[in-house]
């Protein structure tokens, strides 16, 4: 799944060519891909037509475009979606499943998903915060974050510190690859109590989040398997920057111990025996 980084590049990307563009025409080429939009395609054409976008805005991991009716358009990612401009005489891409061309000569914007797990839907009144999205929590890049309520509701959760990292009611924007990063940063097991970490341990911890996201904003985020990618299609660099997250066997950047890979919320979490060490009164 895309986190942070690489939803805020296509954020990004879209914000430079989509804001204030008033949208002409939508096609809708799958169901499948706007199956969130219950009322179907002909209503979700018909309500986007002729509205201008005022904006690209990101929560988290979640992406919306701002309409002039007050409307938003909700952007799920998924696993493979991608959101692209592309010239309107490009050929279509296999795996097109959406297509919104402009009033201007512009690029038009296609959404392309070639596992469909991903949409896109029409959030009623949802410009400022759509309410499909108003359950997650601010993400760490976003100023009116405010620090030390999660350092005390962390500290409150009898939990481990990596599930409280993925808790996207608690922080949003962080995921598997991001929670690994910031913990080996931090020297920390992602096992480690929450309720026994000390305030300025979790502060620690939270600047090493922000660090994280923002040295992968940079760098275009992070691209595994090449569905990753910016509104030009170009994938971002930021694996080649990771410390922990896949590196199972190579040795810790900071003290040269190999890495280990452990199964934890049914995905592989990498780590430093020597810079991480199992918290020695688990969660009971
Ligand atoms: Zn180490």
């Amino acid at each position: 799944m895309p986190e942070l980084p690489e939803v805020e590049t296509v954020r990004q990307g879209l914000a430079t060519w989509v804001a204030g563009r008033r949208i002409e025409q939508v096609e809708v080429r799958h169901p499948r891909a706007i199956r969130r939009h219950l009322p179907g395609d002909v209503h979700f054409a018909a309500v986007l037509a002729g509205r201008t976008v005022t904006g690209v805005s990101r929560r988290g991991k979640y992406l919306w475009l701002p309409l002039d009716s007050g409307d938003a358009i909700i952007a799920h990612l998924g696993m493979s979606g991608q959101l692209l401009m592309q010239p309107a005489d490009a050929p279509d891409e296999t795996h097109l499943r959406v297509r919104v061309a402009f009033a201007d000569d512009g690029p038009e914007l296609r959404f392309v998903d070639q596992r469909t797990f991903g949409g896109l839907s029409v959030s009623e009144g949802g410009a400022a915060l759509p309410t499909e999205i108003s359950h997650i929590a601010r993400d760490p890049m976003d100023p009116l974050f405010d620090d030390e309520a999660f350092v005390a509701a962390l500290r409150r959760k009898r939990t481990e510190v990596k599930r409280a990292l993925l808790d996207q009611t608690l922080i949003s924007g962080v995921g598997n690859i991001y929670a690994d990063e910031a913990l080996w940063r931090a020297g920390l097991h992602g096992a480690r109590p929450t309720d026994a970490l000390t305030g300025p341990a979790v502060r620690r911890l939270l600047g090493h989040v922000r660090d994280v996201l923002a040295e992968a904003i940079v760098a275009g985020g992070t691209s595994f398997d090449a569905l990753y990618v910016n509104v030009n299609g170009e994938s971002g660099y930021f694996d080649r920057a990771l410390n922990a997250y896949g590196r199972e066997g190579q040795p810790c950047h900071r003290c040269g111990t190999a890495l280990r890979r452990e199964q934890f919320m049914n995905r592989s979490s990498y780590s430093c025996p020597r810079c991480q060490p199992r918290p020695r009164k688990p969660l009971r």
